[in-house]
């Protein structure tokens, strides 16, 4: 097709792959070459369906729960993290383990547990059912209260108002955190907020970028599998802050041509579980419909990277031969 004049791509800066993502794949991809297929992975390693696929291709095996994975296998927690009962599972079952939880999680995991053992009511901001948070409630059972958002706040129940503290998932919309805050802070003045918010770099970054596209995008497209929650809130941050439209895609043969009726700018920005291949894949389908001008909107510079788990420096296999220690406890902390 020949180009048309006037219409343009902004491609969002940073978009896509986070360091805990990088990570987590990595992690699994070595654990495939040190030890070999299979290798079971507890829950998506991330939530993002092509990269899933590749794994599988390459020898990764998913699973639901511990209890499917084969005695004595190896096995990698994925970035959303465990509970510390999932940990006990997997070494009563004589796993081996790798733990590719993302050490933003495990930040958050550490203040629940500090906040418990202190007598506090934690308010944890997330959405009730999704890995991260059962993995980070498992850390403080009978202290954590999930909160969705302002409509929940009222019915929150709490055994002292003056040991209250708000923590959140680390993927959600900055400003629907803060007004959930917000209304906790007015039910419970006392409400301690964390050192630091737990909303990650990634999720803060992609999703100041997206808000500066939809300055201008008539579309926006953001390349994300329907369980990632960092590209779902990527939608709804674009639609938030005035985009006419935002649509949420895994690859770009999920386009409908009809959405760019009387559209001349799209954005295109990408969840930090897309790998950029499938953004590579939407601009190509874009530029055989005329959009061939791409326009970089930067609005931040990402240097953050994460070392590897400390499992992979040892060999598991041997460890797994030898008599069951003590269940082994998280990363250490975030850099
Ligand atoms: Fe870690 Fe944030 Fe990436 Fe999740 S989105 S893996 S918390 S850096």
């Amino acid at each position: 097709m020949t180009a048309s004049p006037g219409r343009k791509v902004l491609l969002a800066s940073p978009r896509g792959w986070c360091a805990g993502v990088d990570r987590a794949v990595l992690a699994v991809e070595k654990a495939l070459e040190q030890y070999g297929p299979p290798v079971y992975v507890r829950h998506e390693i991330v939530h993002n369906t092509h990269v899933v696929r590749t794994l599988e291709e390459k020898g990764a095996v998913f699973v639901d729960t511990t209890a499917q994975i084969p005695e004595g296998s190896i096995a990698v927690f994925s970035a959303h993290g465990v509970a510390p009962a999932v940990r006990a599972e997997a070494a009563a079952r004589g796993l081996a383990t790798i733990d590719a939880t993302c050490p933003l999680v495990t930040k958050v995991h550490k203040e629940a547990v500090r906040f418990a053992k202190a007598g506090y009511d934690i308010m944890l901001i997330g959405h009730e059912g999704h890995e991260e948070v059962i993995g980070t409630s498992g850390e403080a059972p009978g202290h954590i209260t999930v909160v969705g958002g302002p409509q929940d706040v009222g019915s929150v129940a709490v055994r002292d108002e003056s040991k209250v503290v708000w923590l959140s998932q680390t993927t959600l919309s900055v400003d629907e955190t803060m007004e959930t805050a917000g209304a906790l802070k007015r039910r419970f003045p006392a409400l301690v907020s964390p050192a630091s918010d737990d909303i990650c770099y990634a999720s803060q970054n992609r999703q100041t970028a997206v808000k500066k596209l939809a300055e201008e995008a008539e579309l926006i497209l953001v390349v994300g599998s329907s369980t990632s929650s960092n590209s779902a809130r990527l939608v709804e941050v674009a639609l938030h802050a005035g985009a006419p439209a935002a649509r949420l895609i895994d690859r770009a043969e999920e386009i409908d041509p009809v959405w760019l009726r009387d559209v001349a700018t799209v954005g295109v920005t990408s969840g930090a579980s897309a790998p950029e291949v499938l953004v590579t894949g939407v601009l190509e389908w874009l530029a055989d419909r005329g959009f061939d001008e791409v326009e970089l909107v930067e609005t931040a510079e990402e240097t953050i990277t994460f070392s590897l788990p400390k499992e992979l420096r040892r060999n598991l296999r041997d460890e797994a031969a030898a008599p069951p220690g003590p269940v082994p406890r998280h990363d250490p902390p975030a850099p």
